[in-house]
């Protein structure tokens, strides 16, 4: 009996264990099959997708085997190599792990990566693989967890001013914590021309010669280009730092410098440099010193408010892109949250037929979290205008700026919708900018013979306008913004475009007859902007509207970058730098002014905190 009952008891168990098989089977054939078919069947080789990204097509290789995706690789793009590089480096990997394009996309790279993820969807679909499954979103954990960090500076942002207050502080014994919100460093630093100024260094009168410029002038010539609304403290604080600042770059940082500096009208001593590689190799630079400090550096890591002990700051709650919350405590906070250019909401409504050429990253938030607790704020109406945008997508420019210098080099001009010049092309930026503002969708248009547009094109492309761009505006012809209109004769231009054609005809024999005088009897366009008439067809209509990207107004400070509340006193432990503080630029900024106020100021509040908290 007790045998049979065994025999009983192992039959029963080998039948659980079958039975469990089979389920087990039948769990592994649902994870494989969908509707009858083999979960993820590819012919398998390697496949060529292409998508479209922010300056043109992304192709990728994607190899798959029978059943997965084993390799991608980047090929052919067009894409800003500071932004689109994280993506690159660490998409496809991802999607490998998951097998999916659902997975997040890496933040501020998020045009690139979407249209890696189309480019993989794109080869699959010529592997005859299962698309919908391929998109399948990740599902992932909830996080619960919340991280508690500590040191003595809490830095926010991790652009140029982030990065030279965190090393700043460090170079000076303190314990320093940066976070920044995307994948990335470098913010709109890293986009910049990284023009900057560098009065009172060693490097000005050492390297290049200079040796007459001086704290007084470069503040005069500020505050007049600023149009005399900067605050006087905040610009003799930089213009004071800017020597120093400019020395520990170049001596600590080791950001590479060009042979030559750049003279500007708006400088009356030569004083803009302009950094070797530009943005790209400024932040570079930054970055591979910041590698070699003990800076804590958290990236996706984004702050959302300011923690506070009473009135006093003691650091920040933040979010990880994949849901960590963080409590980060120190005895200062450096808010270096960069520009709020993307919030129209925060801009007047002058600039609403303006355009934004400026990156996602520039949201506001770190001049929002210090308002919510009391902050101040200056000149928060100001940005920084330049005349030659095109409107690519709905509020959203890309800069025709070389190209448009390069126009007026040989025979454009600009006319507005009647056909009629309406200022002198090669006049300060702003002047042209007023004529603008004033047509009723904010446009004028340049209008070019086949040399001039020739000159334009090799100048536009690469810089964020890839041939493939334009190419395709041009084939739109002018049926959607942005407005690249193209005939053969000056007639047919202008109709498309709905421009007087008589008027434009008229302008364009004026114009010709102040070449042959060498006066601009109209407008007063310098004779060495005059030598060429506008010539043979075809001829091209170009729009070009005002666009912006760096905000001037921002937190109050004190000329110790501690941010002053609407009482007008310094909240403790709270310190701002960069584009976040207002007022040192005025109502608008000296090429340079921008990337040097970020390095500038970022290195004197690292100066500031080694004083206040006992630093070396
Ligand atoms: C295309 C372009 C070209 C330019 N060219 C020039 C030039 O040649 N010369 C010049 O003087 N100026 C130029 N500027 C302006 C100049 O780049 C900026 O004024 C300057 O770089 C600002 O530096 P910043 O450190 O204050 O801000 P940013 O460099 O923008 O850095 C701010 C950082 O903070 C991060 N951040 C924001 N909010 C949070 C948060 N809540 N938590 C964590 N991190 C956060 C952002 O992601 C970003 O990385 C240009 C701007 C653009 C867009």
């Amino acid at each position: 009996m007790k045998k049979n009952f065994k025999i009983l008891l192992c039959l029963i168990l080998i039948i659980m264990l079958v039975a469990c098989n089979q389920e087990n089977n039948g769990k592994e054939e649902l994870n494989g099959a969908v509707d009858g078919q083999k979960m993820f069947s590819y012919n398998s080789g390697k496949y060529i997708g292409k998508a479209m990204g922010h300056n043109g097509t992304i192709e990728v290789e994607v190899e798959f085997s029978e059943d997965a995706i084993t390799a991608i690789n980047i090929l052919d793009n067009e894409e800003t190599t500071t932004v689109a590089k994280t993506a690159f480096d660490q998409l496809p990997q991802k999607i490998i792990d998951e097998q999916s394009i659902g997975v997040d996309s890496i933040s501020g790279a998020t045009i690139s990566s979407v249209a890696i993820k189309n480019a993989v969807l794109n080869a699959a679909e010529q592997a005859n693989g299962n698309t919908e499954l391929l998109k399948k979103s990740i599902e992932k954990e909830p996080k619960t967890e919340t991280i508690e960090l500590e040191a003595d500076v809490i830095v926010v942002g991790g652009g140029g001013a982030g990065m030279t207050a965190a090393m700043g502080a460090e170079q000076k014994g303190l314990s320093v914590i940066l976070l920044e919100k995307n994948a990335m460093l470098g913010g709109h630093t890293a986009f910049s021309g990284a023009f900057s100024l560098i009065t009172g260094s060693k490097l000005q009168s050492e390297k290049y010669g200079i040796t007459n410029d001086s704290v007084e002038a470069v503040y005069d010539d500020n505050f007049k280009n600023g149009g005399g609304v900067n605050i006087p403290e905040d610009l003799q604080l930089y213009s004071e730092n800017m020597g120093p600042a400019t020395d520990w770059i170049d001596d600590y940082i080791g950001a590479p410098t060009p042979n030559e500096l750049t003279p500007l009208s708006e400088n009356s001593i030569n004083r803009a440099m302009i950094y070797e590689d530009a943005g790209d190799g400024l932040k570079n630079a930054l970055a591979a010193k910041l590698e070699e400090t003990d800076v804590g550096v958290h990236v996706n890591v984004k702050a959302t408010s300011l923690l506070l002990d009473g009135d006093k700051v003691i650091g920040v709650e933040a979010e990880g892109s994949d849901g960590t919350k963080y409590q980060v405590k120190g005895a200062a906070t450096v808010l270096a949250t960069g520009s709020y250019g993307a919030r129209k909401d925060l801009l007047p409504e002058t600039l609403n037929n303006f355009v934004y050429y400026g990156a996602q990253l520039a949201q506001g938030e770190g001049m929002e979290m210090a308002q919510e607790i009391g902050a101040d704020v200056v000149n928060q109406g100001y940005v920084e205008l330049f005349e030659n945008g095109v409107e690519w997508q709905p509020g959203i420019a890309k800069s025709t700026y070389n190209g448009s210098m390069a126009a007026w080099d040989v025979s454009g001009i600009l006319v507005d919708r009647s056909g009629k010049r309406v200022v002198n092309e090669r006049t300060a930026g702003i002047n042209i900018v007023k004529e603008m503002a004033k047509q009723e969708d904010g446009r004028l248009f340049l209008l070019m013979d086949q040399a001039t547009y020739d000159s334009f094109e090799s100048n536009i492309t690469g810089y964020g306008i890839s041939q493939e761009l334009l190419d395709r505006w041009l084939e739109n012809n002018a049926k959607d913004p942005p407005y690249f209109a193209h005939a053969d004769t000056i007639e047919e231009v202008a109709e498309i475009l709905d421009i007087d054609t008589i008027n434009l005809q008229k302008t364009v024999d004026r114009y010709n007859e102040f070449v042959k005088k060498g006066i601009d009897e109209d407008f007063g366009r310098d004779a060495d902007y005059l030598t060429e008439p506008i010539g043979e067809g075809p001829y091209y209509l170009v729009e070009q509207k005002p666009r912006y990207a760096t905000t001037l107004g921002g937190l109050k400070i004190n000329k110790d970058l501690q941010v002053i509340n609407t009482d007008g006193k310094s909240i403790e432990g709270l310190f701002a730098a960069g584009d976040v503080a207002g007022g040192a630029r005025g109502n608008d900024s000296i090429p340079g002014a921008d990337v040097g106020w970020a390095l500038t100021s970022g290195y004197a509040v690292g100066q500031v905190l080694a004083e206040k908290l006992g630093g070396n």
